[in-house]
């Protein structure tokens, strides 16, 4: 994460980062201090908010909520570091490869050398000491390079490994990098790619796009009512409820705190109500029971705007448009999904 902060701003933070953590009783470790100073900056929104609902339902914050915090929010940031790290050790694998290839060229240069010499030795006529020494020379000649080739199988074996293992590191820090840790939806960056592909196949394919907003409802008062980590638990339970309900083509993404997106590529504003309707209904059916307890706890119910695309629109066009639509469906009681109208065209 890049903080746009100069000295002052930072030393300010930095003293209450420090205050704060002695009265929490936490640990001054890096991972501690930026959660407490991204807390104190308000450099991310979700980990202000977490943090004050923690506070909400305990006192203080635990090494493990912390931890938690961290994890969810902030360790995402670590990917461009895994990434360079990976780079790197991909850099010095190749390097020690070279110089093991190097050395075997030498000792095979060396070898042919040792070779010519020995065929110039027995183009006269020689001695059987001559012979022998010159038998004994091979052998040597030979076993050096035998080892010097085995040195390099191994090395390239090993090599093999690490690239692969450097390969699956990569991939998975990809994967992590677009994924919310909480749901295991797509994440906001995911969400935005995602997007701007749909658009462009879109207007290629002369086809249509739908998007969905969906809301939890009052779930505010649920976090305040049964505690965040339940909250959590919902958060979950409706992922599931929407990747479950969607198919093929469609994305569904965790667009922040309790809010998501639905991408419904080749699809009308008509349809796209209707799949909107059924996710709505599927949650608001669902019994959430509260692991701990056992207890039947409130229903979960859901407000949706949908929009179409119009064709010429931005991306942040239409997502306003389904945004307008979802304050609609809010406004008009909740639960319930609301379209949004097909914009004026604006002349010229
Ligand atoms: P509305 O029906 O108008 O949407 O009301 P609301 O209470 O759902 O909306 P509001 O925006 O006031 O509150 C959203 C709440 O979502 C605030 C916060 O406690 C909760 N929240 C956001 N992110 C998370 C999260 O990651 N975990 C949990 N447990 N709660 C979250
Ligand atoms: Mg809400
Ligand atoms: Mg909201």
């Amino acid at each position: 994460m890049i903080y746009p902060h100069n000295i002052e701003i930072s030393e300010v933070t930095a003293q209450k980062v420090m205050e704060r953590l002695k009265q929490e009783g936490l640990a001054a470790t890096p991972n501690n201090y930026e959660v407490w100073y991204v807390y104190f900056s308000h450099e991310n929104q979700d980990v202000v908010r977490s943090i004050d609902v923690l506070l909400k339902s305990s006192e203080k914050l635990s090494e493990e909520d912390c931890h938690e915090i961290y994890n969810r929010f902030l360790s995402d940031n670590r990917t461009e570091e895994r990434v360079r790290k990976a780079g790197d050790d991909l850099k010095n694998t190749i390097n020690n490869v070279r110089n093991v290839v190097e050395g075997v060229k030498s000792s095979t240069h060396e070898y042919r050398n040792s070779l010519e010499s020995i065929s110039q030795k027995l183009s006269g006529t020689p001695s059987s000491d001559d012979l022998k020494a010159v038998v004994t020379q091979i052998q040597e000649d030979t076993r050096h390079v035998i080892s010097k080739n085995q040195g390099l199988e191994s090395v390239l074996e090993e090599s093999a490994h690490e690239i692969e293992k450097l390969r699956k590191d990569l991939e998975k820090a990809r994967k992590e990098s677009l994924t919310d840790s909480l749901t295991g939806l797509s994440n906001r960056k995911a969400f935005d790619a995602e997007i701007q592909r749909v658009l462009a196949e879109a207007q290629a394919d002369h086809v249509s796009f739908s998007v969905l907003m969906l809301d939890i409802d009052h779930f505010k008062s649920f976090n305040d009512n049964f505690g965040h980590q339940v909250g959590d638990q919902v958060l979950r339970l409706v992922a599931k409820c929407l990747t479950d309900g969607i198919k093929g083509k469609d994305i569904a993404a965790r667009y922040g705190g309790e809010e998501f997106i639905i991408i419904l590529p080749e699809t009308e504003l008509a349809a796209g109500v209707a799949v909107a309707n059924n996710l709505r209904k599927v949650v608001a059916n669902k019994d959430v029971i509260n692991r701990n307890t056992g207890e039947r706890l409130a229903r979960i119910t859901l407000s949706v705007g949908v929009a179409q695309h119009s064709g010429t629109e931005t991306i942040d066009e239409l997502i306003a448009r389904a945004d307008a639509a979802l304050y609609t469906a809010k406004h008009n009681g909740r639960n319930q999904v609301a379209a949004a109208p097909t914009p004026v065209r604006k002349a010229g």
